[in-house]
């Protein structure tokens, strides 16, 4: 297991040896020991990202594609390798570890494929003697900082698009999952990357991003994570007016209509909602269903959940691992009690166990509650556990309010048969992402991103180029 910093391509300590624990949120026991970096590490990798620069941007695509390509292919080799290092930092059941390690790759397959058509364009002019030539150059060095929730995937979605297009990269995984990231540090150098053009620096994360942006040659920061931290970034990149990519918090609506397919919206509702324990920032965090479904489909997901399996991720037959740590665990306990405090009903679950001797008590039982109201705390902050929250509602227009009731806009989910409203509510929805009668939304094609509150941009597709390009226009006098 890798544990150093990876800077101008060697394997490095933080300044003076200091050092912070990997915790495994389900035993609790030391994974390992990272360097905990600061600022002085964070600037050492910006000189090597900076100095590795000019020869990456001047390699033809296809060459850069070809190192690109090759860690996808180490990544699939070592794939359960890699996953067991995420289980046990991050704590997700292993096959989903798995899973995302496959996604995770397919972001450098796509990327691979992508650098060869960062193209420009040539456009007639309004002067017959006139050309204008648009052509689209990397930005420069770009630094990455990723959330615990998805350590792999969060990274190479950046990753992938930003080398690809021949830009540089700082990363900086979160302190709760730094292995999966020096792990992917190490296929980057196996892959061929030239020294310098990845680097992972993990540590103080205020020290690290400050670092970054207060330095001119970091021409972009990516960064997945809280709204709160989102806030903080875009206030300190107005010092060189640093552009900026966010994917920020969400709080997603899932709004099932009475011609919806129940059994459909059940399975969307599960695997939409209880992936990871309920830690991803599309999760569904406001089930909406109208009043002649809502029965059954409260009947029939109680049932759905009812044979799932906690337990630790490196546990055959585990679905519902751990959460991330204490902090999450008494804000989920906070959500379910304020919930039913304010009279929500609690139809399963509702408790926290541990699945064994010898692990933690951070293992939430997937849980269902009725009557979710406005006023409830579940209802307008995300909950990030397995708790299933339902509002019963009687007309579109009713639900269409009650779902764009957010400052966030990141996913929406959405069950009905009739294709009409499907398409009319998809479009009233304020949100980036919109799945439609489809609880997995999740795919390198596709741009994924959030309005209002939930960030700028959007990653994955052709749309992930173009946040790691300028584009520069050339006026001709012939
Ligand atoms: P979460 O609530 O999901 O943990 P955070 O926004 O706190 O989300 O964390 C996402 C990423 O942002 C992590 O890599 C974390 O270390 C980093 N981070 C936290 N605080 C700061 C900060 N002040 N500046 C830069 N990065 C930060």
């Amino acid at each position: 297991m890798q544990t150093e910093n990876l800077v101008d391509g060697e394997w490095i300590e933080a300044q003076g040896g200091a050092r912070f624990d990997v915790i495994d949120p389900g035993t609790d026991a030391v994974v390992a020991k990272v360097p905990h970096g600061g600022a002085v590490e964070a600037r050492a990798a910006v000189d090597a990202a900076a100095a590795a620069l000019p020869a990456w941007r001047a390699r033809p695509a296809d060459e850069r594609a070809k190192p690109l390509r090759r860690m996808a292919e180490l990544m699939l080799q070592q794939r359960d390798a890699l996953a067991t290092i995420l289980t046990r930092e991050q704590g997700k059941p292993l096959a989903e570890a798995k899973t995302e390690i496959a996604y995770a790759a397919s972001f450098l397959e796509w990327a691979a494929e992508e650098a060869r058509r960062v193209g420009g364009e040539y456009i007639p002019a309004a002067h017959a003697d006139k050309r204008i030539l648009v052509m689209r150059q990397p930005i420069g060095v770009v630094a990455a900082i990723t959330p615990w929730n998805f350590p792999a995937a969060m990274i190479t979605r950046k990753l992938g698009p930003a080398l690809a297009v021949g830009c540089t990269v700082v990363v900086k995984p979160a302190e709760q999952s730094p292995l999966t990231a020096l792990a992917l540090g190490e296929l980057a150098i196996a892959a061929g990357f030239p020294k310098g053009v990845v680097n992972v620096v993990t540590g103080d994360p205020d020290a690290i991003g400050r670092t970054w942006l207060e330095d001119a040659r970091v021409r972009k920061l990516s960064f997945t994570g809280s709204t709160e931290v989102g806030r903080i970034l875009i206030a300190r990149a107005a010092t060189h007016v640093t552009k900026l990519s966010l994917e920020l918090g969400g709080h997603a609506p899932m709004v099932v209509f009475d011609d919806a397919d129940v059994e459909a919206a059940v399975r969307g509702a599960v695997v939409s909602k209880l992936r990871n324990a309920g830690q991803t920032c599309i999760c569904p965090n406001r089930f909406l269903v109208q009043a002649g479904i809502h029965d059954a489909f409260v009947a029939a997901l109680q049932r759905e959940v009812a044979g799932m399996t906690i337990g630790y991720g490196l546990d055959e037959g585990a679905v519902i691992g751990p959460l991330i740590d204490d902090a999450a665990v008494e804000k989920v306990r906070e959500h379910i009690a304020d919930a039913q405090e304010q009279g929500a009903e609690l139809r399963t679950g509702g408790h926290f166990v541990r699945p064994r001797a010898g692990l933690t008590e951070r293992f939430c039982e997937p849980t269902i509650l009725r009557g979710l109201s406005t006023n409830m705390r579940i209802a307008s902050e995300e909950t990030f556990g397995p708790v299933i929250a339902v509002r019963r509602f009687e007309h579109e227009a009713e639900a269409i309010e009650l779902a764009n009731d957010s400052p966030y806009g990141l996913a929406s989910y959405l069950y009905t048969r009739d294709l009409v409203r499907a398409l009319r509510v998809a479009e009233a929805l304020e949100t980036g992402i919109v799945g439609l009668n489809d609880g997995a939304i999740s795919t390198a094609q596709a741009p994924f991103g959030g309005m209002k509150a939930s960030g700028w941009g959007r990653e994955g597709g052709k749309w992930a180029i173009d946040a790691f390009v300028e584009i520069k226009y050339v006026s001709i006098a012939m």
